[in-house]
Order: C-alpha cells, then structure tokens, then sequence
C-alpha cells in the first residue's frame, strides 16, 4: 500500500495544479485476487484509487460477479464501508464531493471470460488473463477503457506448486507491481507450472531489465533455442531506433490466450499451440516485443486508432527483422502485408474506421496491420530515415505512458520533417482503398523523350491519391536501365521524361515503396 499512499500525495498536488476541469481518472489498482486449487470461483479483493472531478458517482466495468462490499476511504487510513449499486455490468459509488476517491471492492464469482482457468494444452491447470479490448471487466473492476492507463499491482494467491508471473517488478513473496501506468487491456497475470529460463538482461545505464522465458515445462528446451533465441536483441534493436524499454522486466509466457499473441505490458502472452507443435518462429516474438513500445507505453487513445498499436507492431516486426538479418526481410514483408491487405475485405474501410467502437475485434483486420505499416514505411520513404526516425522517437518520448491519436502522430511527424502531412494522413488513414494505375506510354524518338500517360482506375469512391515520387524505371537494349521520379496528382497524369535511348520495357515502383496496383502497363 505503500506505492498507493505516494501515488495519493501525488495526485492531490496534481489535482489542485489541475483546477475544475471534470473527469474521472483511475490512477492505481492493486487486484489480489485467489485462484482455487479446483473449480472455477475466484475470490477478488481490488483497491482502486481514482482523481474524480465534478462527478458524484464513481463507475466501474465488472461483468456477471457477485459485489459482496464496497469501502471507501476516508482520510489516513480510515475506510468506511459505503453502500453501491450494481447492476451486474457496472458498479457505481458515491464520491461524496471527494476529488480522490479511494476504493475497496470485495467480490467474488465465475468469471466468464477474462480469465481463463483450466487445463493446458499439456493437461495442467492454469490460470491466464487475457483481457483485449474489453475482457478485464469479466474478473477484475477497472475503468476498462484505453483512454485511462493506470498503475497495477496483482497479488495473487494460487496453488502451492504454482508460480506466478504479471506486469511489471517482482516485490513480495506474492505481488507484481508496475509503476507505468498501462491500458487495462494489457493488466493479467499468468499462474501455473512454468520454467523460467534468464536470457542475457538489458543493461540500461544502472537499470538492468531482466528477460525471461516462462514455458511449460515440455517446451522450454524449444523455446529457448528457436523464437526467444534473441529475445534480448530485438529489445536492443528498438532501443537503437525508437528509446528505451519502457517497463521494468520482460517476461515471454506461453499461455493460453485466444490471441497468436498479446502484448501484455513487460509479460507478454503467446499462444501454447505453436511451441507444442514446434512450428513458432521469431516473427510474433519481434512484433508483440515492438508493441511494449507502441500499444502498450504510447496507447491508442481509442479504438479507431487500433492501427497505432497494431500498425506498428507490424511494421516493426519487419525494421527488427531487418537490422538483425538485413534489408531483404522488410522488403518481403511489406510485399507480403500488401498481398494480405488487396486480398482482404476491408479495402472498402479507412484505417481510423468508427464503424467499429461497439466491437473493437473486427479492427484487428488487414486495415489496422498491413495496411498501417504500409502508412509508417511509406512515411518513411517521404521523409528519409533519418528524419522518420527522429519523429518515432519523439512521438515515443512525448507519448510514453499516455496515450495518442493519429493527429498526434502526425504533429510529431510534420515538425520532424518541417512539412505538412495533411494531404497523406488524409489519403491513408481516411480514404479507403490504394491507387490503381493503368499506364501507356510511348517513345518519341525525334524529341528523345517519352511520353506516358497515369490514370488512377481505383473505383471512385476510394477517392484520388497524390503520389509525389514514384519512381519509374526504363530499361533500354543492352541492360540500359534509368530511373525517374515522377509526381502523380489527379486522376490522369500525362508525363514527358527526357530518355535518350528508346525503352523496351517501363516498370513502375520497382522497388515496392509504395502500396498501388499496376492494373496495366501498355505501349502506345
Ligand atoms: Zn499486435
């Protein structure tokens, strides 16, 4: 309780530096919760500290538990027990005027869903949280929204030949305890037989971040070896580019999650199946180890904005790839994410897509992955790398611990390039679809030139793209071989490069820098 008393102090100078302004803004919870030996009842007993302002009721998201008392705090270390109201979705109380509201909730129940409690793909019992989007609600009683991060400490009572991991540093005999504040989507703990193996740490100035593996027993020799062979150097390689690790350990747990994997805040969850089945790869471990960075410390600051986490962690899942192995795996990444994304049914649908708050899991689609890391690696082809990567870098620092939208990206990102980017986040984020292009072209020989025509034939509810620089190629007889950049506006473009050999063959984005469809290349 002593990290509730500090975070307490601290909110009330931030409360009075803050004046009137009316919210509500959960700061800290600490969940203990007991995991029976059998069954499935669950014992919870969670203190939650809010900053409240020109509320009078205090509501909770908890689903389907039995509220057995609601206390609440008094001044020093005084609680009351208060009376409540919950309708089995949300549990409200009353503030009483206070601006820090402290409270102490006692339940109990079956939760349906949140946490898992039962056998593993190896036939022990475990137990695992597994919260995205909105699955904390069914175990444990949070604000669960993205919008409001908080501090977390689990103490967790489990059977006796368990262990258990969470986010966060180990402090007692039973308790877990991140100081950042994290979404409640990413709040879990994982309880069960595991072996833990210690890779090479991360040693940031006098800070050492511990990286474990947790597997069940049968897959450790697996795990060690194949997907977390470098666990400690893809954290390594996000420094370098991005900042340094935002929490106090990294934790690699094979789990029972429904996910591949989920970016849990320092205790990352994978799915069991894949090392049962000795077929997990690195890729999922460089991906839900870039969401520590982009998800978790910088959070979407709502759904529509999903690509910010997941986007990234796409994109990053190739840049890691890529300075660990060389330049290859990104490009056949992002060749592969924009084979994914034209397949898909999304192409209809912007990326920032409000369509869908009611049911975030229809955003984790070819929109919010491929598609979003198209966005950052064609940002990155405008700006350069060098100035792509001062902007992430900014963007993380600014943002750690809080939360974004994509305007704030791109605030970050025109400052970092001195530019003005509203015509791209538009076109990208926005708009559905890509460009299509159909190109002719033909060569006047007389002016040494040729002359081509670009019509963008994507159907027009996908709009019109501008396209800066994309980069034609010619290849002459005798392996001639020269290359422009273009500007593409409107829906046809008609173009004269200065060429002094007749072309055989044109090609267009040879490279693949940017995400089009060449629907037709024709001489004239
Ligand atoms: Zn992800």
């Amino acid at each position: 309780m002593r990290t509730v008393a500090n975070v307490l102090l601290m909110l009330l100078v931030q409360s009075v530096a803050m004046g009137q302004q009316r919210h509500i803004d959960a700061k800290a919870y600490l969940f203990s919760v007991t995991i029976p030996d059998t069954g499935q009842i669950i014992h919870g007993r969670t203190s939650a500290l809010l900053s409240v302002s020109g509320y009078d009721t205090v509501k909770l998201n908890l689903l389907n538990m039995q509220v057995d008392s609601v206390w609440r705090g008094n001044g020093g270390d005084a609680f009351i027990l208060v009376p409540f109201h919950y309708d089995g979705r949300v549990l409200s109380v009353a503030t009483e005027g206070k601006s820090v509201v402290e409270l102490i909730i006692q339940y109990h129940g079956t939760p349906e869903d949140g946490l898992i409690i039962g056998p593993n793909l190896r036939g022990r019992r475990v137990a695992f949280g597994d919260n995205w989007p909105e699955r904390a609600r069914y175990w444990i009683p949070t604000i669960d929204h993205p919008s409001d991060k908080a501090q977390v400490t689990f103490a967790v009572t489990a059977p006796r030949s368990w262990r258990v991991v969470a986010n966060g540093k180990f402090r007692l005999s039973d308790r877990w305890e991140e100081s950042h504040p994290i979404p409640t989507y990413t709040m879990v703990i994982g309880a069960g037989e595991f072996t833990v193996s210690k890779h090479r740490p991360v040693i940031n100035g006098r800070d050492t971040i511990p990286i474990e593996v947790w597997t069940y027993p049968e897959d450790s020799a697996f795990a060690d070896s194949v997907p977390f062979r470098r666990a400690t150097e893809i954290v390594e390689v996000m420094q370098r580019l991005i900042g340094p690790f935002p929490y106090e350990k990294l934790a690699h747990v094979q789990s029972s999650t429904k996910f591949g994997g989920m970016e849990n805040s320092s205790a990352i969850f994978y799915a069991e199946k894949p090392y049962v089945e000795r077929r997990m790869g690195e890729g999922v471990v460089r991906h839900e180890t870039a969401h520590q960075w982009f998800g978790d410390a910088v959070t979407e600051r709502d759904w529509p904005h999903i690509w910010l986490s997941e986007g990234f962690a796409t994109y990053f899942d190739g840049v890691i790839g890529a300075a660990l192995d060389g330049d290859s795996v990104l490009v056949n990444a992002m060749r592969s994410n924009a084979e994914v994304y034209f397949k898909s049914d999304v192409t209809d649908r912007p990326i920032v897509d409000s369509g869908y708050t009611a049911d975030p899991i229809k955003l984790l689609n070819a929109n919010s992955y491929p598609k979003g890391a198209w966005v950052l690696h064609m940002l990155r082809g405008l700006m350069g790398d060098s100035a792509f990567f001062r902007g992430l870098r900014t963007y993380y620092s600014t943002y750690r611990d809080s939360t974004a939208t994509s305007e704030d990206l791109q605030r970050v990102m025109e400052k970092a390039a001195k530019a003005d980017f509203g015509w791209f986040f538009h076109q990208w984020l926005y708009q559905p679809g890509y460009p299509q292009l159909d190109v002719s072209w033909r060569y006047d020989a007389g002016a040494r030139r040729v002359l081509l025509g670009i019509a963008q034939r994507q159907k027009s509810e996908w709009g019109l793209f501008r396209l800066p620089a994309l980069t034609l190629e010619f290849r002459g007889p005798a392996g001639a071989v020269v290359r422009r950049d273009v500007a593409v506006t409107g829906r046809e473009a008609d173009l004269r490069v200065d060429l002094p050999f007749a072309p055989a063959e044109v090609r267009v984005d040879p490279d693949g820098k940017l995400l089009l469809r060449v629907t037709a290349i024709v001489r004239r």
